[in-house]
């Protein structure tokens, strides 16, 4: 049976349009027009909506890692982000099945229906085990997942320092970290692993599940490792994810090491081009920002957490301006610790308009598409048919409670439809999210879970969470301070911004 999906206003490409309604009949949108045209076109369809409701396509979320509580819930304090990492060895162990889970629950609650999961092992050896029962939490969630399993094979810890660092160190405490660089896992088992993975659940059809590659972080990979996934990624027709000039000390390790940006890098060993996603690029230098434009590398932009863990701001409006495909990820790290992605949008917006007259402006239809069609561009491909209300799309979509969003301070018939989509972004925020679909599934109606109950689920963790006493990672922070306030001294060499 078809159903009629309306609304007050609907979201199409950032813009805010009247009295456009969708049909939809099976996992797709299979036909758009007036409320009026779709009922004549199919008077036995049901109907969902209402002139209450603003109809928006569902969020993407370009990058994240599938936490389910989020690090400070569990223990770990917002950081400069290479202590943070340090500290993250503390993280008590949640089984991969229900922090797929609540995650995905927890997304689908905020109007987001897919998500570019960057996995962080609990073991590295568990690898085998831990992916497929992630994959099994999102499905059961009944959130399409992008799932990027990790590699590295150098730079833990410190980035390329690492002997003299550790020489640095108290004995007893270099002790308890001295083999932290060997994970145990090779190259050519990794990729056994994705082999089996995409050869059994990719799906590059319906979206479900896609099988990516990751190499976790340019200073974490060398570039063999990196090529090696490129060309998987290439020859699988899937994409490529990986961290990208996070920090400042990232940017200064590229031009020690090769004594070029990391960009001009990656272009010289062939790694730039429409398979691959750089996540955060808040140091990427202005003239390589036309060089990710030519080879369709897309930009997972996390601004939350670029403010938690003290990184800085990405440049997103120049890169938007010159053609790069920006899409919006939470990184597991909202401001509010809530993964409200509408919130996230306001803030990306926000500040991604700089200061200064003669500052590159971001429009709010701009930030709207970051979350949306641009997100899945950049998560599941340009082809892939999610991220807009276009007739053909897979059904995702979204409806917003119009009547709480406008509130009290509005006029009676809230603002012109030219400044609605800038009035939706200002305002709205996860608990706005009424209604939710996920390729013609209500997997969220009236606010509440259809599949599972997340309380259920969220109890389940806390039942099986053991906090870790104080362990050597927790002596490391002044010892990483030190050595990375030395870096600091060659900030003045870097090409400015
Ligand atoms: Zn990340």
């Amino acid at each position: 049976m078809p159903t009629i999906i309306h609304a007050r206003y609907a979201i199409r490409a950032g813009v805010a349009v009247d009295d456009l309604a969708v049909c939809v009949d099976g996992e797709s949108i299979v036909d758009a027009g007036t409320l009026t045209e779709l009922v004549d076109r199919y008077p036995e369809a049901d109907r969902a909506g209402g002139d209450d409701c603003i109809l928006v396509p569902a969020f993407t979320n370009a990058h994240d890692h599938g936490r389910a509580l989020g690090t400070l819930a569990l223990g770990i304090p917002d950081n400069f982000l290479e202590i943070w990492l340090s500290q993250l060895a503390r993280l008590p162990a949640i089984p991969p099945y229900l922090a797929a889970l609540h995650t995905g629950l927890q997304l689908l609650g905020s109007g987001v229906t897919a998500v570019a999961h960057s996995h962080n092992p609990i073991s590295w050896s568990d690898l085998p085990a831990e992916l497929p029962e992630t994959v099994r939490g999102y499905a059961d969630a009944g959130i399409r997942v992008a799932l990027h399993p990790p590699i590295v094979d150098q730079n833990q810890l410190v980035y390329a320092e690492r002997e003299r660092f550790l020489q640095r160190l108290p004995a007893e405490l270099r002790e308890t970290i001295a083999d932290e660089d060997d994970i145990g896992l090779s190259a050519d088992d990794y990729f056994a692993i994705l082999d089996d993975l995409y050869d059994s659940v990719h799906d590059s059809e319906r979206h479900r599940i896609n099988i990516q590659v990751s190499p976790a972080g340019g200073q974490w990979c060398s570039d063999a490792l990196i090529m090696r996934a490129c060309e998987w990624a290439r020859d699988r027709q899937t994409r490529a994810q990986m961290h990208m000039l996070e920090t400042r000390y990232q940017q200064i390790y590229a031009h020690r090491t090769w004594r070029r940006s990391f960009i001009r890098h990656l272009e010289h060993i062939g790694a730039l081009g429409d398979w691959l996603t750089l996540a955060h690029m808040i140091w990427v230098e202005d003239e390589d920002i036309d060089l990710l434009a030519d080879r369709g590398v897309g930009v997972a932009h996390n601004i939350s957490s670029n403010l938690r863990l003290r990184s800085g701001i990405a440049p997103i409006a120049k890169m938007v301006a010159a053609g790069v495909p920006v899409g919006i990820g939470l990184d597991g790290h909202t401001l509010d610790d809530d993964m409200d992605f509408t919130r996230e949008l306001r803030l990306a917006w926000t500040i991604g308009n700089q200061s200064g007259m003669a500052s590159t402006d971001l429009s709010a239809e701009t930030a709207w598409r970051m979350g949306t069609d641009i997100a899945a561009a950049i998560t599941f491909g340009a082809d892939a048919p999610l991220g807009t209300l276009d007739v053909g799309n897979l059904a995702d979509l979204v409806l917003l409670d119009w009547d709480a969003i406008r509130g009290q301070w509005a006029p009676a018939d809230g603002p012109s439809r030219e400044q609605l989509s800038a009035f939706l972004l200002r305002r709205a925020k996860r608990e706005h999210v009424r209604h939710v679909m996920v390729g013609g599934e209500w997997v969220l109606r009236d606010g509440a879970h259809a599949r599972v109950d997340l309380q259920d689920v969220e109890r389940e963790i806390w039942e099986r969470l053991q906090f870790a006493a104080d362990t050597a990672p927790a002596k490391l922070e002044a010892h990483l301070r030190d050595f990375y306030r030395r870096w600091d001294d060659e900030e003045s060499l870097m090409p400015r911004r």
